[in-house]
């Protein structure tokens, strides 16, 4: 999902669509890009950054997001706040470049390509289908450098496939509450997408603090308490069940009506 639609090239590719950019430290648009730029997080990439910056989530969402409520799904998604200054720098972009380059998240791995998910099919046998598209902004100047390149060789360059990989399961839940017939969520659902998607050590003390292992049984309790990104997916599976997709947590027996 984009916020603005402004720059995209209204034409689907593929993995073997074949394109020429070149980004580099000596190309006069250098850090252009990391300006009033539009970055909506997904939950690996805030536990990549606050790990990097060895802050807490809610630290890094307080200090460096703002949410944005998607208008037709009603989802909330966390983007990357820019700086209050003239030229709305992002506040990890340097002279040098971006200061968490090998941790910066999915959008930006991307760009100038952008990615999405969409979904075929009836509910009971959908097929899930990865699409691309190119961004042009004007003042990107990469695209004039000769370096051929697939949307394939630079997924692989940037190191988006772990990403692709870790944010899948997520993508697929608001792909499929983002369908005719889905109600929207009220202010409670919000905050428990919004928390167990991007607010991830809250999310534990909630599963440590509260009564919730009181109620539901799970064999992963080891496992999440030691693991971040095993409790980073076992939040998509409480997703899946507050949001009513699958019956994904067992309540145990005594609380069951
Ligand atoms: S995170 Fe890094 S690459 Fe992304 S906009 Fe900020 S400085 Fe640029
Ligand atoms: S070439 Fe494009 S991606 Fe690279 S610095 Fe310039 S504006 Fe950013």
């Amino acid at each position: 999902m984009l916020l603005s639609m402004k720059f995209v090239e209204p034409i689907e590719r593929t993995l073997n669509s074949k394109f020429k950019f070149r980004c580099h430290k000596d190309i006069s648009c250098f850090n252009k890009c990391c300006s009033r730029a539009d970055v909506l997080l997904t939950p690996y990439d805030i536990v990549r950054m606050k790990k990097r910056l060895e802050i807490s989530s809610e630290e890094f969402l307080k200090k460096y997001t703002y949410i944005h409520i998607d208008e037709k799904s009603s989802h909330p998604y966390a983007v990357l706040k820019m700086m209050d200054d003239n030229e709305g720098k992002c506040p990890f972009v340097t002279p040098e470049g971006c200061s968490i380059y090998e941790d910066r998240p999915t959008n930006c791995r991307y760009y100038p390509v952008g990615q999405g998910l969409m979904i075929s099919g009836s509910e009971k046998e959908s097929v899930n289908k990865d699409f691309y598209f190119f961004i042009r902004e004007p003042q990107c100047l990469g695209y004039q450098e000769d370096k051929e390149w697939t949307i394939e060789t630079w997924r692989i360059d940037q190191g988006v496939d772990l990403y692709d990989e870790m944010n899948r399961e997520w993508k697929e839940i608001q792909l499929r509450r983002d369908t005719p017939g889905q109600p929207k969520l009220d202010s409670n659902k919000q905050g428990m997408l919004y928390m167990a998607s991007y607010d991830i050590d809250r999310f534990k003390k909630f599963i440590f603090e509260s009564r919730f292992l009181d109620v539901i049984d799970t064999e992963e309790v080891e496992k999440i308490k030691a693991d971040e990104i095993a409790l980073m997916k076992f939040g998509f599976k409480y997703l899946k069940y507050v949001l009513m997709l699958e019956e994904t947590l067992k309540v145990k027996e005594e609380y069951r009506k």
